[in-house]
């Protein structure tokens, strides 16, 4: 059982989920006011600000959000695009438009096309990708990644990815590839309810997958972005956990950055029903409550999410979005929607959401700017 396995085991998911109710006004209060002496919030007062009795409190918190990310970030936005290489997958997950039963064309961009995906995200203005795949190892392993980033690095100066869970050897040559940081998401901390929606496939090895942040962290890559799909268990419930794995991951791998997402459960074909319905107010307590709860991390919000909400946080505490994003392979140069992995809310250009950022006074960030820092 990995370390963080071992914290995961002195808490029971039940009383974590049923404590929410008991949390009082009183509780809410308090956590604020420690929050807005500037001192450390514990992972019990983030539980206090998810709570159903901090809702009322919903303005207070973004005004303490706001301030604290501009006082560590500045006015600025990161903005990045995903780029999807294949959607062949080998694991059957019930919420996925991939998954390995659902009966869609499938595709693994050659090099060539990799190139054509590249110059068109280029003209786009975009610096910085995040590479996405389904996982297959037998299809797109480390040796296709290898020549992959061979081609994409002399497009992009940061260039992250979201694949399958990989042995911390292969995260040290993506390392010396240039890939600055991985993207994780655990689903769901549920152990049980895990086994349910992932069937089939190396994906349904929880503890494998819940290592993962460790086995990046001790090949020397510098960010590691973790998460859980809201929705697919009780939110609250699993965004503790979430907020507990940073904790721990900040105090075991003190050199790396972190990034937070909070993708919500979409429609996509095949896919599974919403267990855990999660409000856009709620939302925005959630991104508050990781905001207060710790000052230094990358708060990242996609366009799953529409455009006006996108707009409405941008001052709130989030800190990278994505902008002009495709969920298919070859989704830049080519505009099949057949192949993507699920359906996109906020559908403007890159140009489009960069101008309502510089609009709002805020400036935009075209790639990461720790990359240069990292050499010294
Ligand atoms: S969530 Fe990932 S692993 Fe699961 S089916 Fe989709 S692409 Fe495959």
């Amino acid at each position: 059982m990995n370390e963080f396995a071992q914290v995961m085991s002195r808490y029971d998911w039940h009383q974590v989920k049923e404590s929410f109710e008991s949390i009082s006004e009183l509780q809410v209060v308090a956590a604020l006011r420690k929050s807005q002496q500037g001192l450390e919030l514990s992972l019990s007062d983030f539980k206090v600000l998810i709570s159903p009795a901090a809702a009322p409190y919903l303005e207070h918190m973004a005004t303490l959000s706001q301030g604290f990310t501009q006082q560590r970030f500045g006015h600025t936005m990161q903005l990045f695009v995903p780029l999807y290489l294949s959607n062949m997958c080998s694991n059957i997950c019930t919420y996925c438009g991939f998954s390995m039963e659902n009966r869609i064309r499938r595709t693994t961009l050659t090099m060539a096309q990799i190139e054509q995906e590249a110059l068109a995200i280029k003209a786009m203005g975009l610096d910085h990708i995040l590479l996405v795949t389904g996982e297959s190892e037998r299809k797109v392993g480390m040796d296709y990644f290898e020549e992959a980033l061979g081609v994409l690095s002399k497009h992009f100066s940061h260039i992250s990815m979201e694949v399958q869970p990989l042995s911390t050897l292969e995260y040290a040559r993506l390392a010396k590839l240039g890939v600055e940081s991985i993207l994780v998401y655990q689903e769901t901390y549920h152990r049980e309810k895990y086994a349910k929606y992932h069937l089939k496939g190396k994906k349904s090895d929880f503890d494998y997958r819940l290592a993962t942040p460790d086995r990046v962290g001790q090949a020397g890559i510098s960010k590691v972005g973790i998460g859980c799909l809201l929705g697919l268990e009780d939110w609250r419930t699993d965004a503790f956990f979430v907020a507990a794995q940073l904790d721990y991951l900040e105090q075991t791998y003190w050199q790396m950055r972190y990034s937070l997402s909070f993708p919500r459960l979409r429609p996509c074909e095949g896919g599974s029903e919403v267990n855990s319905p999660m409000s856009e107010r709620e939302l925005v307590q959630l991104i508050c409550a990781y905001r207060l709860f710790n000052h230094q991390v990358e708060l990242s919000l996609s366009t799953r999410e529409s455009a006006v909400f996108r707009d409405n946080m941008l001052k709130l505490g989030v800190t990278t979005m994505s902008a002009g994003s495709k969920t298919q392979p070859g989704g830049y140069a080519n505009a099949d929607k057949s192949l993507e992995q699920f359906s996109i809310d906020d559908n403007r250009s890159v140009r489009q959401v960069a101008s309502m950022i510089t609009s709002k006074g805020y400036q935009v960030v075209w790639k990461d700017w720790q990359t240069g820092l990292n050499q010294y």
